[in-house]
C-alpha cells in the first residue's frame, strides 16, 4: 500500500515537531532544558474567559453550531476586528474556524485552481504558507524580509516585490507583526504595497494578523484600511495568542467575497469550530480586557529584555523585535566560532551541551543553505523572565567559551 507523493512531502510546523523532541528529552530526565521554541503564550486563559465556556456547556451549548459559527459571536468579531483597524467589517463577511490557521489553506484553496497561478509569501515566514501552497499544486514565490546592514530594521523592498507580481499572481501573503522576525511593517510602505496590489484586477491578499494586538515598537496598520483594500483582502485573526488560548482554536477571516467559500471550506473540513469555546469567544472579545493587556504589556518587557541579552553573546546580533513575541537572531558569527557548519547544527549544539532549545532558520525558509542570507536562529519569547536570564546566561557562557 502507498501513500501520496503531496501526503509524503506535506511539510509541517516544526516548532510542534522539535517541541516533541523536547518533551520526550525531558521525560527521559533532562529535566533542566529551557525552551524557546513555541509560540504560544505562558498565561492561562483569563478566568473570565474559562467561566464563560463552563456556562455554555452547563446550559447545553455544545452541539454542532452553524459552519461559518454562531452568529452572536460573528457579530462580536466584526466589532472587535473592525472596531481595532478603524474599518467596517459586516458580521456576515466574519467567518469563525479552529484557531487562524485553517484559514492559510482555505485562502489558497478558494483563490487558485490546481496548478494554475502564483502565491508571494514571505521568507523566512510561517511554514503553513509554503507548505499549503505546494501541497494544493501551487508555485510559490518567495519574497525576502532582509536585515539592514545596520540591524536596525528589517527591509521588504517594494521594488523587489514589483518584479515578483505578474497576471498569473493570485496571492500576496502578508504577516505583520512577523514571525520569525517580529517586524512590523511602517504604515507608508503598506501603503506602497496596497497601491501596487490595486494595480492588478484579480490579486488577493492575505493580511495575517494574529499578532495585531501584540505591538511593542512601531505602529499595527492593516493593509485592509487603504482604499479599495478591505474587498481583495482576507483578514485573518485569532484568539490564540492575544487572549492566551491556543488550544481552545477560535480565529477568524473577514472578507465579504470570500465568506460563503470560508463556511463550505468550514464544513468540509471541521463541520464548524468548538461550540463552547465559540461563547468563551464572545466574552474574551466583549469583555474586559485588563488581562489581555497585562499579557502584552509583559511580551513588551520580555522583548526588551531578551534582545540586550542576545545582543551581548559573542557571535550574535540582532535587531529589537516590534511585535509578537519572537526573535530572529543572526548566528553567522557564532557558527564560525563554535565550527558549526549551518544554525541548525548551532541549534543542535545548544540543545545538546546546555539544555536550551531554540528553532534554526531552516523551519521559516525553504530556499537551499547558499540561497539564504546568513544563519539564524528563532527564540520565542513567551517564556518567564527567569527562562530568559537563565537561557541566555547560559548561551553566553557557552560562547565566550570559543
Ligand atoms: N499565523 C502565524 C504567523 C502564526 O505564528 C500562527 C501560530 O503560531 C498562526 C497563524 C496560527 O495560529 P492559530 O491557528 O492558533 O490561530
Amino acid at each position: 500500500m502507498q501513500i501520496s507523493k503531496r501526503a509524503k512531502n506535506l511539510g509541517a510546523e516544526n516548532a510542534f515537531l522539535v517541541g516533541r523532541e523536547v518533551t520526550e528529552l525531558k521525560q527521559k530526565g533532562r529535566t533542566g532544558i529551557i525552551s524557546f521554541l513555541i509560540g504560544e503564550p505562558d498565561f492561562d486563559t483569563p478566568k473570565n474567559i474559562k467561566e464563560a465556556a463552563k456556562k455554555a456547556i452547563d446550559e447545553g451549548k455544545t452541539g454542532y453550531t452553524a459552519s461559518s459559527g454562531i452568529s452572536e459571536l460573528r457579530e462580536a468579531a466584526a466589532k472587535w476586528m473592525g472596531d481595532f483597524r478603524n474599518i467596517k467589517i459586516d458580521p456576515k463577511d466574519v467567518v469563525v474556524g479552529s484557531g487562524g490557521k485553517p484559514f492559510i489553506g482555505f485562502t489558497i484553496f478558494a483563490v487558485t485552481d490546481h496548478s494554475k497561478g502564483e502565491v508571494i509569501l514571505p521568507v523566512p515566514g510561517y511554514p503553513i504558507y509554503y507548505h499549503q501552497t505546494v501541497a494544493q499544486g501551487i508555485k510559490p514565490v518567495l519574497m525576502p524580509l532582509r536585515e539592514s546592514g545596520d540591524f536596525k530594521k528589517y527591509v521588504f523592498d517594494i521594488d523587489e516585490l514589483k518584479k515578483k507580481i505578474n497576471k498569473n499572481t493570485r496571492l500576496l501573503i502578508l504577516n505583520f507583526p512577523q514571525n520569525p522576525v517580529g517586524a512590523v511593517i511602517p504604515k507608508e510602505e503598506l501603503k506602497e504595497i496596497a497601491d501596487l496590489v490595486l494595480k492588478y484586477n484579480n490579486l488577493w491578499v492575505l493580511s495575517d494578523e494574529v499578532y495585531s494586538h501584540m505591538v511593542h515598537g512601531g505602529e499595527f496598520t492593516s493593509i485592509a484600511t487603504f482604499p479599495g483594500m478591505q474587498e481583495r483582502t482576507i483578514v485573518m485573526e485569532s484568539l490564540s495568542k492575544s487572549y492566551a488560548m491556543t488550544g481552545w482554536r477560535i480565529g477568524f477571516a473577514a472578507n465579504k467575497k470570500l465568506a460563503s467559500s470560508f463556511e463550505k471550506l468550514n464544513c468540509n473540513f471541521d463541520s464548524c469550530p468548538n461550540h463552547p469555546a465559540q461563547w468563551a469567544a464572545i466574552e474574551a472579545v466583549s469583555g474586559p480586557q485588563e488581562e489581555t493587556r497585562r499579557m502584552m504589556q509583559s511580551f513588551a518587557k520580555r522583548a526588551e529584555l531578551i534582545y540586550k541579552l542576545a545582543n551581548e553573546i559573542p557571535g550574535f546580533k540582532c535587531i529589537k523585535p516590534q511585535g509578537a513575541f519572537y526573535l530572529w537572531v543572526n548566528v553567522t558569527e557564532a557558527c564560525k566560532m563554535v565550527g558549526a557548519k549551518d544554525s541548525e547544527e548551532l541549534r543542535k549544539l545548544l540543545l545538546d551541551q546546555i539544555d536550551v532549545a531554540v528553532l534554526a532558520d531552516i523551519h521559516f525558509d525553504p530556499r537551499p543553505q547558499n540561497k539564504r542570507q546568513d544563519e539564524h536562529i528563532r527564540f520565542s519569547y513567551a517564556t518567564s523572565e527567569k527562562n530568559i536570564n537563565e537561557g541566555l546566561g547560559r548561551i553566553k557562557k557557552f560562547m565566550e567559551g570559543f
